[in-house]
């Protein structure tokens, strides 16, 4: 088949009208403060912290940092139980720390860490939990925090694909101790790149706040060892103009997210991502499970890459099976994660994506 088209990726950044974004940073042409908490900065924080739900919210450079800065403001020691099924950054981010991570092996149903096979793992040295809402889908929030109340652990989610998701009218950034989002241009919502940290403790926002800016506290005083972590304006300004539209830009995943439900559900051999009552999805991410099918998922990225189509084999390898890891951990030791990352392909998802691609897409999956 010719290639007729633009090639069609697995994400595709969403960008506001060029003129709202120019007049945004116009501003900082007359103010010249681009970064250091800047009053973009400061009015996307607040209108963040609002939408989604957070009693306080800390904006970041972007969300890896974030993460490590969550990790480093919590004091944690030891090992931190994850899971493999995700982005090499959660487990990145735990190493960076000087922290050592267990794998948990993830539920087959929504591929989130498997709660039940949480406890044993937990050892006199484990400090914190670092579950990831994967595609979207909910951790077992009520039963990991149980456990981790138990065994007095921290719990920080990794939340980077939960951007404005909701179960039962909580936010997302209610959950665990600590929560990260991360707005990377490839992401529901984005500001180029940038993340933040959603949190309770109003005693975590000095350290976490220091700790992002070398541990400045006030012009005489460095309290503590710091990166850099600032989101600068620029980044700010792109996040209030996106802001604006992310329910419209959602509403439209969502048509592309039933479409192709109608298209591949029920199809044997391939599995759907299952959608939980009683949740305000973003429809990040549109993961599908081959598993007995007739065809193999790499013969069905390869037919799609034909014409110029080119979905991602997200998440695989599963990070126990990484080149930086392979002498400490076997991606055996979690059969479920291991199954299901030989078998997902995340096809393209995003809001202006036309249906009569989807179809061509689910045509070619089902020929
Ligand atoms: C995107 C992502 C991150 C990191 O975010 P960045 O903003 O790109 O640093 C972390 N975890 C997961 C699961 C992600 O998808």
């Amino acid at each position: 088949m010719e290639k007729r088209r633009e090639p069609v990726r697995v994400a595709r950044s969403s960008m506001p009208p060029f003129e709202e974004y120019a007049g945004m940073i116009r501003e900082l042409w007359d103010s010249r403060w681009l970064t250091n908490m800047g009053a973009l900065h400061h009015r996307l924080e607040g209108q963040l912290k609002e939408y989604l739900k957070a009693d306080q919210l800390s904006l970041f450079v972007n969300g890896h940092i974030a993460l490590e800065t969550a990790l480093k403001a919590l004091g944690l020691t030891g090992e931190v139980i994850t899971t493999p099924f995700t982005f090499a950054s959660t487990v990145h981010a735990i190493v960076q720390n000087g922290l050592t991570p267990v794998f948990c092996d993830i539920r087959p149903d929504n591929y989130t860490l498997d709660g039940d096979k949480l406890e044993p793992l937990i050892t006199d040295k484990t400090s914190a939990i670092l579950p990831v809402h994967v595609y979207g889908n909910f951790c077992q929030i009520e039963k990991i925090q149980e456990i981790a109340e138990k065994h007095k652990l921290k719990v920080i989610y990794d939340a980077a694909h939960a951007f404005g998701e909701e179960r039962h009218g909580i936010g997302a950034a209610d959950f665990g101790d600590i929560s990260m989002f991360s707005f990377h241009a490839t992401k529901v919502f984005h500001t180029i790149e940038g993340g933040a940290l959603a949190y309770h403790d109003p005693e975590l926002e000095q350290q976490v706040n220091g700790l992002k800016n070398f541990g400045i506290m006030d012009e005489e005083t460095v309290a503590m060892v710091g990166g850099n972590g600032k989101m600068n304006e620029f980044q700010a300004a792109m996040g209030l103009c996106n802001l604006k539209y992310v329910e419209q830009e959602i509403k439209k995943r969502s048509r592309i997210d039933r479409r192709y439900r109608e298209r591949l559900d029920g199809i044997k051999g391939i599995t759907l991502c299952p959608e939980a009552p009683g949740v305000k999805r973003n429809y990040a991410y549109m993961p599908v499970v081959f598993d007995g099918y007739k065809k193999s998922r790499d013969q069905v990225a390869a037919q799609l890459e034909v014409v110029g189509i080119y979905p991602r084999k997200y998440f695989y390898p599963c990070v126990n099976a990484y080149a930086c890891y392979q002498d400490r951990y076997r991606p055996e030791d979690t059969p479920v994660a291991h199954r299901i990352s030989m078998g997902v392909l995340t096809l393209p998802m995003y809001a202006d994506l036309p249906l009569d691609i989807v179809d061509e897409i689910c045509d070619i999956v089902l020929s």
